[in-house]
């Protein structure tokens, strides 16, 4: 919702959906720039300090973007001759733990919104915010309205989440970077997780999560479309987030190519090959509160051993001085080492699982474009591997194409 023009938009469309019959609680994210604009607006007034410090204040801060929009659609459904009410998150009320900027939901309570509905309003929650069980006011990390969204569709058991977004659903890989891409009609559930977990940016992830663990029907679909469009169009537009076992696949063995640029690798050279070096290491990243990703321990060689991990770029700094200062020291290793210039390229699709050979296929590919490969993961579902950031994107398209991902030509 970048304008007021946006936001009556909205609010038309919201409004052929309740005269269509549909009971509807809408919960609107901040106008586009707007959370971005916020938070700059802290770092301008305390530029030496680090953002971590007043994290209790951001919230607050960042909180009030969605705050706007939220009324500002309960107004405008008004105007279009609705009934509606907003709620901030702390009158539904949405609880969540204390961790600021990126605090987890833990209850929604659904009495006064039902009661609301019931009287015929279009209810309005605020999205991305929450308070704490002392009623401090939180916010649920970047993106997080979709998340929202998901747990408030829970917590009324709602016969679909409608998530409308600036593309118009998800994409076998990111058209930007192949423009051949396809978007999916549907898309399971655990393929969904493994895309946003790669880096598809479609969908916050803990959105996916809750969505999951809670079976809401997800449908992704644009926010770009004119309001007035058939309603039974919209409601099959998009892509359906489903679960396996009530849907008709796409038969495909790969559903899709992800790829993460946020990533970097770290390797602990020389390490002595005994018991609990994975421990001693890894341990220590994750009392640091930093998540590691792909891990790798080579051969040892005459007792010693090297051991290789990726980490997110943004914790990139941390983790190495974290190794350097206390882990090496005590670990007895030789060196540790750092590139932050990889990316992480997966295949992800449920059709994996019954069908043998086709990591083995992307290796194939890779290795016909004289990618090395530096690292590997694999789940039931996908395959990972770490590449020189400089081959993404010539990965990307090879494998898009070797998988018959590429839309059939017109
Ligand atoms: N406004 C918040 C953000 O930009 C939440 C969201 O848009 O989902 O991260
Ligand atoms: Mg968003």
């Amino acid at each position: 919702m970048g304008s007021t023009e946006r936001i009556r938009n909205v609010a038309k469309r919201v409004a052929k959906w309740a005269r269509a019959g549909h009971q509807m609680v809408v919960v609107p994210s901040a106008m586009s720039g707007e959370t971005n604009r916020l938070l700059g607006l802290a770092k301008e007034l305390a530029p030496s300090k680090q953002t971590t410090d007043y994290e209790r204040e951001l919230d607050m801060l960042a909180s009030t973007g969605e705050q706007a929009s939220s009324a500002l659609l309960a107004i405008a459904l008004q105007a279009e001759g609705l009934q509606s009410v907003s709620y901030a998150g702390w009158q539904v009320p949405i609880r969540t733990d204390s961790a600021y900027t990126k605090a987890r939901i833990e209850s929604i309570d659904d009495l006064r919104v039902r009661a609301d509905l019931d009287a015929g309003k279009v209810v309005i929650v605020t999205g991305f915010q929450g308070a704490d069980a002392m009623g401090n006011i939180t916010t649920l990390g970047r993106g997080g309205s979709d998340t929202s969204a998901v747990a408030v569709a829970a917590a009324m058991k709602a016969q679909e989440c409608l998530i409308y977004t600036d593309v118009d659903g998800v994409y076998t890989t990111d058209p930007r970077v192949v423009p051949q891409a396809r978007r999916l009609h549907t898309v399971s559930f655990e393929e969904m997780l493994e895309m946003a977990s790669m880096g598809s940016k479609v969908l916050q992830i803990r959105s996916v999560e809750f969505a999951g663990k809670y079976r809401v029907p997800l449908r992704v679909l644009s926010s770009f479309t004119p309001w007035d469009i058939d309603i039974d169009v919209e409601a099959r537009s998009g892509t359906l987030i489903t679960f396996e076992e009530d849907e008709h696949m796409e038969q495909a063995v790969v559903s899709g190519i992800a790829f993460n640029r946020d990533e970097a690798k770290i390797s602990v050279l020389g390490v002595p090959d005994k018991p609990g070096i994975a421990y001693q290491i890894l341990g220590a990243i994750a009392q640091a509160n930093i998540d590691v990703d792909v891990i790798i321990q080579n051969l040892s060689k005459d007792g010693k051993t090297d051991f290789s991990f990726t980490v997110n770029r943004g914790d990139f700094a941390k983790a190495m001085d974290l190794l350097r200062s206390n882990v090496l020291p005590s670990l007895g290793a030789q060196d540790v080492v750092g590139d932050t210039k990889i990316c992480k390229v997966s295949i992800v699709g449920i059709g994996m699982r019954s069908h043998v050979g086709i990591a083995s296929k992307m290796f194939g590919v890779l290795s016909e474009e004289g990618i090395n490969i530096q690292m590997i993961s694999t789940s039931e579902i996908k395959t990972s591997v770490v590449i020189d950031e400089k081959y993404m994107e010539l990965a990307v398209r090879a494998l898009h194409k070797a998988f018959d991902l590429d839309q059939p030509a017109a």
